[in-house]
């Protein structure tokens, strides 16, 4: 019998480009025919054959708390019979702003929005307009969403003027980008040497989740911080996936370091469309109606959104809740690399609270530079040969992946189990 995901997935390359709504989705880094996903329930998803997987993508983090949480499921539906929405200000708004603001202390302000990608482009324009300045600093392997200005790699020749990364942006936009590596605090001095007082910010994932996971080095923040602060650079750290995943208080709080703004996004939404940035309340206050940086959103702060976040986010605020998650990712990664180990098998793992990291080299990448010269054949091997034993991980080696409350140790000894019979049989 023909799948049922290959019959969707053939109708709907037919029209929607790709297939997908979302390019990672396809496939195309691992190959093959994406899954169909018809429902989930807590660490578990089903595809459209009905197939059962542990499910460690999480719909890319934001389901912390695992699928169909009852308590984040009530919400929403409660919140939805009320109205779906209103396009003014509700109460709702308010309790999750406030929440916001008492479990992340560098959040003076906080506006909501839809999506990641609203949060960082929100964010930049606010840096520029707070500054007067136009050049922003990025890092390679970096993804903060797909604004113009975000979708940039490192030029070539100048160190100064970053390229497109993807065609329809203007060459001119892309200039006004500049491209460092991440961790290389030597870079970003260099950079501020010679242009520091162009600087309007700094963007960075304080623990990089899009090129696999990548954790900073301490002396990489440091010098960003202490930059930022010399040439008068507004540092904005963007937290739409480590955000309550590293911990309570995401990477900055786990790291201690004061970013001037953040981004919020995945697990703030608890599955639906919401997000937020903020930080100084001086910075803050350039922002319309109160000051003259315009940022608008007929979505923004959503009833039913908003429900399901303020839902997920009472829920992350359990008592021995990140202990538990972080225990759960350590099994997880230490379970893999010891069956590696024992079959001679070149790989490395690790995970900072509920986010891990599995690498096809023998050791654990730091920079963008070594976790591209990872093999990406074994693990295009390693994913397929698990998704056929029922553990869904994301469908690249460049992601990083997550673990919920709902993983028990029991799917994650049955997640190494399937992993030591492939890697018993791999030569
Ligand atoms: C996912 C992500 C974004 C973009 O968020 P969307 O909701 O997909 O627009 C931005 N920054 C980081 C670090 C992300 O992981």
């Amino acid at each position: 019998m023909t799948s049922q995901n290959q019959l969707l997935f053939d109708k709907s390359q037919k029209i929607i480009p790709g297939g997908v709504n979302s390019p990672v989705r396809a496939f195309k880094s691992v190959g093959g025919t994406p899954l169909f996903f018809k429902r989930g329930k807590g660490a578990y998803v089903w595809d459209a054959d009905d197939k059962r997987y542990i499910d460690y993508v999480n719909s890319w983090g934001p389901m912390i708390v695992g699928h169909c949480h009852p308590e984040v499921v009530k919400a929403v539906q409660a919140a939805a019979a009320e109205g779906l929405g209103f396009g003014a200000p509700t109460a709702a708004e308010l309790e999750i702003a406030e929440l916001l603001c008492k479990i992340l202390p560098s959040l003076e302000m906080v506006r909501l929005v839809s999506s990641g990608t609203e949060a960082t482009m929100t964010a930049i324009r606010l840096a520029r307009g707070f500054t007067g300045r136009s050049r922003i600093i990025k890092f390679e392997g970096c993804y903060h969403g797909h604004s113009d200005g975000l979708l940039v790699k490192a030029g070539s020749g100048a160190l100064t003027f970053g390229q497109p990364s993807s065609s329809g942006v203007p060459d001119e936009i892309a200039a006004l980008t500049t491209v460092l590596d991440y961790n290389d605090a030597a870079g970003l001095e260099k950079a501020f040497a010679e242009y520091g007082k162009e600087i309007a910010a700094v963007i960075v994932e304080p623990v990089a989740g899009n090129m696999n996971l990548i954790l900073p080095k301490r002396e990489f923040l440091d010098t960003m911080r202490s930059l930022c602060t010399k040439y008068g650079a507004v540092l904005i750290l963007d937290e739409v996936m480590s955000g309550f995943r590293v911990g309570l208080q995401g990477a900055h709080g786990h790291f201690g370091i004061k970013p001037d703004l953040i981004t919020l996004g995945k697990v703030m939404g608890g599955g639906l469309p919401a997000a937020a940035f903020g930080g100084r309340r001086d910075i803050m206050q350039c922002l319309a109606p109160l000051g003259a940086v315009y940022q608008a959103g007929t979505l923004s702060g959503n009833p039913v959104a908003v429900a399901a976040g303020m839902a997920t986010l009472k829920l992350v605020q359990a008592k021995g809740f990140y202990e538990s998650l972080t225990k759960v990712a350590k099994q997880l990664t230490e379970g893999l690399s010891a069956s590696a180990k024992k079959h001679g098998i070149p790989f490395s793992a690790q995970s900072i609270g509920s986010m891990f990291g599995l690498y096809f080299s023998s050791k654990v990448p730091t920079s963008y530079a070594e976790v591209m010269a990872s093999d990406n054949a074994a693990f295009n091997r390693f994913f397929h040969a698990m998704l056929e034993e029922g553990v869904y991980l994301a469908p690249s080696a460049f992601e990083a992946g997550f673990v919920s409350a709902a993983h028990t140790e029991a799917d994650i000894a049955a997640t190494v189990a399937a992993a030591d019979k492939i890697f018993a049989n791999w030569k």
